[in-house]
């Protein structure tokens, strides 16, 4: 019914948005169909805000739920809020607030002992300016609505807390006391919301250039539109920058890389890129990629490792946003210009797949030979942490790792530049520079992260077809990985002839 709409502006969610940037509050408010499509990465990340939020509720059981039970039905969450308000002592979960036109709703809301608290939920480890500024603007409604909070909390997971056993809420999160700088940020709150909602109330989109807080603290779903005129090999795409001052660069007429002027000071691998760009020509190093072939010992393994990282620690001896490994693929060369063999290994969902992983590798990997990888850092930080927790295994996984060689060096090192790297020694950047013909567009799961989130969903799964078909996704994704590490390291060795 009419009569029951809430009118506001603002909500907590659009208030960032418009703290992040003037232009994406007005787009996300009247130009909507702009907005790049959401992925599902993205979706995966709320989802797993949800879940984190639901669980959280535990740490303070017996709550009023005011999550309406229709979307966007705020009157009711409001009323169902005032309602538990009549009680001297009371829990309130999405307990929901209109003031001055902004629309917020704590996610878990106390009233004990006639004090107030509220607390915020987050599944991070860490707590972030854009958390507390998130906190300021529910203590600035609260206090419209007569509330003055005793304390305000970020709750956030407890990077520390080991599983064994049952899941140990209490451990499992950690309490910040933010109400200082919540409350030194008032002043601050009031102008925002003045000035966002002036923004909200006006005829054109506001002239905000492109820049640093494109991508900061969040990725704007604005930035196909925004960022569409941006040519390549544009001064954004030299590595190690800092957008700000490409941003600069960029509106004072220097777009390209290629226009950069002569003493524009750079690091080495600056100058590389800078060179390319300059000379439209890839670079090579010959000397320094002879240096990095001739570490190479037969028989080569090319390995590469999938994981997955539950925020909830799901079995015991992890920790939150643990890295799990589930997956790996091998080629495996013997000798110098042998044809590559291939294996691979994937776990059966739904179980720790730790162990059975450590086994099968060590049993594949062999006790001799370089084993290349693409980001060593990754690969070895995995193998550390299952050294650690299985300590039975330390021998063998240690030897792995001193065979390492980490074939991502020659190009981050820039001893290679490839133009279609565009500033970036990513596989993904690297590969189709080299062969034009290999893409990881064409497969069903195209990038790790994609490959964590599938797998970590055939959690539960019963649909042997489903999980079959998934596994069989995961295979051609890693076994890609592997064979454009092949495909690469023949590239090289053919230049450094
Ligand atoms: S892409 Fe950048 S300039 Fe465009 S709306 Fe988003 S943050 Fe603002």
């Amino acid at each position: 019914m009419e009569e029951n709409k809430i009118l506001f502006q603002l909500s907590k969610s659009t208030f960032l948005r418009g703290k992040q940037c003037l232009k994406s509050l007005f787009l996300n408010k009247f130009y909507k169909h702009l907005r790049d499509k959401i992925s599902e990465e993205k979706k995966a990340i709320f989802k797993r805000g949800t879940d984190i939020g639901m669980l959280a509720q535990q740490l303070f059981p017996e709550g009023i739920d005011a999550t309406p039970a229709k979307s966007f039905d705020y009157a009711s969450a409001i009323s169902v809020t005032q309602n538990a308000l009549q009680k001297e002592d009371v829990v309130i979960y999405e307990a929901t607030f209109v003031y001055n036109e902004v629309l917020m709703a704590a996610d878990i809301f106390v009233r004990k002992n006639k004090s107030f608290f509220a607390y915020e939920v987050k599944s991070a480890t860490k707590v972030s300016e854009t958390y507390i500024w998130d906190a300021a603007l529910q203590y600035y409604v609260l206090k419209g609505n007569g509330i003055l909070l005793n304390d305000f909390f970020i709750i956030t997971m407890n990077s520390s807390y080991i599983r064994n056993g049952n899941l140990e809420i209490e451990k499992l999160f950690t309490r910040t006391s933010v109400i200082k700088e919540v409350m030194a940020l008032q002043e601050q709150i009031e102008q925002s919301v003045q000035q966002l909602k002036q923004v909200l109330s006006a005829t054109e989109i506001p002239n905000v250039q492109i820049g640093a807080h494109c991508t900061s603290p969040y990725e704007c779903d604005f930035m196909g539109y925004c960022w569409k005129d941006v040519p390549a090999g544009s001064v954004f795409e030299l590595s190690n920058t800092n957008n700000t001052n490409m941003a600069e660069m960029y509106y004072s007429g220097i777009k390209r890389i290629a226009e950069l002027p002569n003493n524009f000071e750079c690091t080495a691998i600056q100058k590389v890129q800078i060179k390319a760009e300059k000379d439209q020509t890839d670079v090579i190093n010959k000397d320094a990629l002879r240096h990095f072939t001739d570490k190479l010992i037969y028989p080569l393994y090319f390995v590469d490792f999938e994981t997955f990282m539950p925020a909830i620690p799901i079995y015991d001896n992890t920790h939150t946003f643990q890295h799990l490994p589930f997956q790996f693929s091998i080629h495996l060369i013997h000798n110098v210009g042998e044809e590559a063999m291939h294996f691979d290994f994937v776990a059966f969902p739904g179980a720790d797949p730790r162990k059975e992983f450590i086994e099968e590798l060590i049993k594949q990997i062999g006790t001799q030979g370089s084993v290349l990888v693409y980001n060593a850092q990754f690969e070895r930080s995995v193998l550390n942490a299952l050294s650690k927790n299985f300590p039975q295994y330390s021998a063998q996984i240690n030897l792995i790792i001193e065979r390492m060689l980490d074939l991502m060096e020659p190009f981050r090192k820039r001893e290679f530049y490839f133009l279609e790297m565009r500033g970036s020694h990513s596989i993904k950047n690297v590969l189709p520079a080299v062969f034009k013909e290999m893409h990881y567009e064409q497969l069903a799961i195209s990038n790790g992260n994609e490959a964590s989130r599938v797998y970590e969903n055939l959690r539960g799964e019963t649909d042997i077809f489903k999980i079959e078909e998934t596994i069989h996704n995961l295979k051609e994704y890693c076994q890609l990985d592997t064979l454009a590490m092949v495909k690469i390291l023949e590239f090289l060795q053919k230049i450094t002839e």
